[in-house]
Parts: C-alpha cells; structure tokens; sequence
C-alpha cells in the first residue's frame, strides 16, 4: 500500500471534482481495504453534485457500487455461505451499511431500506469518516460491511456496467410482481429502466415497452428485452394510445417509472390497465410535485401504486448472480462506454449528467 491514497472529491454542490491524498486506512478487526479495480457513475452522482439530496456530508468520495482486490484483512470476514475471504479475491459490496436490525423499520415492518441508521459508501459517508467511496484507490471496508465475491464467470466490467441500476432494478421488478406472459412498460431507458427491461423480459413478461429517449437508448432497450419501443419526440396522448394499442386496448399490467422526471408518474397512471400496478423508482431525489387526478387516474382506475426504495442484500446478491448467469445473453457490459482515471473524474460526471455516455466507469488504478 503507498504512503497515501488518491481519491477524486466533491467539495461541496456545484464545485469541480478535485483529487486529494488520504492517509491510508486502518482496518480493524473484521474490516479490510479494497484496492479499487472499478467504481461507476450514475445519475445520483449527478444530483450529488447539484446538491439534491439531503444530509449529503460534504465534501465526500463519490462511488457507492465498486468492485476491486481485497487486502489488508484483519481477523477473518465470512461471506453469506461461510467461506472465509482471502487477500486478492475479486469482490464488491453492499454500499449500504450500518443497517441496525433493531429499529421498527428493521424488524416490525421488515422493511430495512427504511431504517433511518443506514449510511452508503459514497453518498451518506462522507470524506472526513474515510476512504468510504469508490473514486478511490483504495476503499475501507468497515467490520461488518456485506462483501460479495465476483463470480469467476462474471467479468468485473460486465457486473460494474449493470451496476446500482441493476440492482434498483431487481427491487423494481420484485415490488412489480410480474407473472409470466404480462405486458410491462418501463418508462426511461437510463441504467436502472435498461435493467428493468432486461429484468422483467427474465421475469416472463410478455410485451415489454420501453419508452424513453434518444433513439440509440431505445435501440439499446430492444437489445436489453423490449419487444416495442415509443420516443419521447411522440406526444403523451400519442404514446398513450401506441401502448395501448399493443395491450389489446387496456393499457399495460404493470408499469415501472425510472425516468426520474415527476410527470413520468402521471404519465404511468395513464398507461397502466385498469386494476394494473405502478411502480415508482425513478423519483430518488426531489425533482418537486406533479398533477395527478386522484378520479380518473387511480380511484376509478383501481390501480395499485408502489414506492420502491434504495435495495438491500437479497437484492444485492441475487443481482450479482443474475449478472453472471446471464453476462453472455444480456449486454450490461456495453452500458459502461467509457472509462476515467481519478484525474478525470469531473468528465465522467458531465458525460452522464449530459448523457452523452449511458454509464461513466471510474478507473482509480489506471
Ligand atoms: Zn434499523
Ligand atoms: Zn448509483
């Protein structure tokens, strides 16, 4: 390990990305360092940076899903089978940490993504509590964070291009209930719509919509599982009538909003079948209200609308085996297009947040 660590930082909202030395961590008993291989960027990196999200200690590493080299393991890690973690495994981890199974939320309402004690690698810790994010050389994997080994026929880049989105996507899908040969409309093609897409066609949907914009995204979409895809240069009553025009007249069984902008959710309502269910994960941060008409958009259409919030473990896990039993048939790898070393961390941040590129990887070692 050198005398000091690079990592890329967020100052504060709306100030570049600058790269700063760390000391090195110091793992306590149960904790480890990852020498990172490869962390992403995606759109909550972007609200980050425009200082949308609340209790955001700045300045901060960004970086919440990584994959890299275990080192420096002090005492003995366990993984979920009880096999015993080496130095030099590939693995990644869950971002989330520090989930207390001890509050309501963990254990009345079994619903942890709720528990108000959890912090995330690269959103919730900040840079002054550790190496604690991905755009670093080395991150600190803190006792009992959840560390989960690469699957030897998942290439890291394939995992790292399917990324957090990938795993919004499996929650989204989980909370979708999809039975085999339902009409699915997923509305964004960014990470976490592309993964939905790839998710609900594994699921057994039937026809699956994918509506969103530019064109080489839907293109991308047909590639990941859509069967039909709608632009967004295509009005909203126009789209509204395309969908249902391939659900026999009814409108989609199950619609999953990850667009992210609040009219996405009106428009939802409108695609979904009469007794169909929405799913709303694209609102993670506070883009403001929208107008819903509670008559004729929900009550009378006795649709059942679901929030869907951050994933956990199971989510986690079953993502990183899903990645490797499919990596051959679904193109995640591809999501990533392009890579930045810690020195040009602020690009790949203005990549995504213009889209030019559907996913920024971080290479902190290159
Ligand atoms: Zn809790
Ligand atoms: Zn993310």
């Amino acid at each position: 390990m050198r005398e000091t660590i690079a990592a890329a930082t967020m100052p504060a909202p709306h100030e570049p990305v600058r790269v700063r030395e760390f000391a090195p961590p110091d793992p306590q008993s149960g904790g480890a360092i990852l020498r990172t291989l490869y962390s992403e960027v995606c759109g909550t990196d972007v609200h980050l940076h425009e200082g949308r999200l609340a209790g955001v200690p700045y300045p901060l590493i960004p970086g919440h899903v990584s994959v890299g080299i275990l080192s420096d393991i002090r005492g003995t890690i366990l993984d979920i089978e009880g096999s015993l973690f080496r130095e030099g495994d590939v693995v990644t981890f869950l971002d989330v940490h520090e989930t207390c199974n001890a509050c309501y939320q963990c254990l009345v309402a079994k619903q942890s993504t709720r528990c108000p004690h959890r912090r995330v690698y690269g959103i919730t810790y900040g840079a002054e509590d550790g190496l604690l994010g991905g755009w670093s050389e080395a991150i600190w994997m803190k006792p009992g964070v959840k560390i989960v080994r690469m699957p030897a026929d998942l290439p890291p880049e394939t995992f790292i291009g399917g990324g957090c989105g990938l795993m919004t996507a499996l929650h989204a899908v989980d909370r979708g209930d999809i039975r085999l040969g339902q009409s699915v409309a997923v509305l964004g093609v960014g990470p976490v719509g592309q993964s939905a897409i790839a998710l609900a066609a594994l699921s057994g949907a039937g026809e699956i919509i994918a509506i969103g914009a530019p064109a080489s995204r839907l293109d991308f979409a047909t590639r990941m599982g859509a069967t039909a895809v709608v632009g967004l240069d295509v009005p909203p009553q126009e789209r509204t009538t395309q969908v249902r025009a391939l659900t026999g007249g009814r409108g989609v069984d199950l619609v999953i909003e990850a667009a992210g902008a609040p009219e996405a959710v009106s428009q939802a309502l409108d695609l979904v079948r009469d007794g169909g269910r929405v799913v709303v994960c694209g609102q993670y941060t506070d883009h403001g209200a929208t107008e819903i008409n509670p008559h004729s958009q929900i009550n009378r259409k006795h649709v059942e609308i679901r929030g869907c919030w951050g994933s956990d473990f199971s989510h986690f896990h079953r993502a990183v085996d899903i990645a490797a039993r499919h990596s051959n048939r679904i193109p995640w790898a591809e999501m990533a297009t392009r890579r930045f070393d810690l020195a040009h961390a602020g690009d790949a941040l203005e990549a995504v947040a213009t889209r030019a590129v559907l996913k920024a990887v971080i290479v902190p070692n290159s």
